[in-house]
């Protein structure tokens, strides 16, 4: 839990809510795919229930409570599975974001019990790829000792992402909700150091794998394309975080996407194409361990859990 949290802090999602009862269980390590040789494993680093109203804070929040009703989804809270997903192939083990780490909220943090559970020694991880540098995805890269959590990994983070979060002037460019996340992202980022390189969005970042620009929820955010022949699946990040409102209402804006118009552009965009292509995809934050498909649903679209 965060000391010191202030109510802006706690209304923008970093306060955790004391109801956690019925977050559904899921098993710490699900082989979600496979592609080609490679096994996609999905872990998860825990559920963290933040206030519903976060999900769109462009709507009234009689309108967004009566959506989230409607959809079968409690109208007070969100409860936000964090699902890191990791590719073996061979020997190789690749991850693609890191959890939350010790120093977020409540139910999160697990990621390391997950990989002990699922018997991977953390010595053999040989790379990680982040899609952005908020605290869910990023502050996991350090363990309870501030040593890195996977020590021989190559790391490496979009450009844009680092470039955005270093900046010496970067508590201007943010409401005072995100300092936390920027002075978080300064230390995880800095404590890395010369471990942590930087790729641009289309470069092939590892075999097989490419950086897609999924901007907008933060500047340098991205998604990846796994390939494996004709066959593809996107790891969506955070380019998609609920598995109701950003289907049916992808122009609705969500608290924690901190370039809202651009968020809209990439998620329609991105809807469209995952739709009309039939791919597989894996959320962050969708439900169970994330994997699904997405459908075109009236004039908008819908998730569809594997
Ligand atoms: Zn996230």
């Amino acid at each position: 839990m965060f000391k010191n949290l202030t109510r802006r802090e706690t209304l923008l999602g970093l306060g955790a809510i004391a109801i956690s009862a019925f977050a559904p269980a899921r098993a710490r390590a699900v082989t979600i795919a496979r592609l080609g040789a490679r096994e996609i494993i999905s872990f998860s680093d825990g559920i963290v229930s933040v206030p519903a109203g976060l999900v769109a804070r462009d709507r009234a929040a009689e309108e967004l409570a009566a959506t989230l009703r409607a959809g079968g989804f409690p109208a007070d809270v969100n409860r936000m599975p964090l699902n890191v997903t990791a590719i073996r192939d061979g020997d190789s083990l690749m991850f693609m974001d890191c959890g939350a780490g010790a120093r977020f909220l409540e139910g999160s943090g697990k990621l390391a019990a997950a990989l002990e559970e699922a018997g991977i020694d953390r010595a053999k991880v040989n790379r990680v790829l982040f899609t952005h540098a908020h605290a869910d995805h990023l502050w996991g890269a350090m363990d309870e000792f501030d040593e890195p959590l996977f020590p021989n990994a190559r790391w490496a983070i979009p450009l844009a992402e680092r470039d955005f979060w270093m900046d010496k002037n970067v508590l201007q460019k943010l409401p005072e909700a995100f300092h936390m996340m920027a002075a978080g992202a300064q230390r995880v980022i800095g404590q890395l150091g010369d471990r942590l390189e930087t790729f641009r969005p289309g470069e092939e970042v590892a075999p097989g794998v490419s950086a897609l620009d999924t901007g907008g929820h933060t500047p340098g955010h991205v998604s990846f394309e796994l390939r494996s022949g004709s066959e593809s699946l996107i790891v969506l990040g955070d380019a998609l975080t609920h598995p109701l409102v950003s289907f049916a209402h992808p122009g609705w804006m969500p608290a924690s996407d901190q370039e809202g118009e651009r968020a809209v552009a990439t998620r329609r965009k991105l809807l469209d194409r995952l739709a009309s292509e039939k791919l597989r995809v894996i959320g962050y934050h969708l439900p169970g361990a994330g994997a699904g498909q997405v459908e075109r649903k009236d004039s908008a679209f819908r998730f569809i859990p594997a």
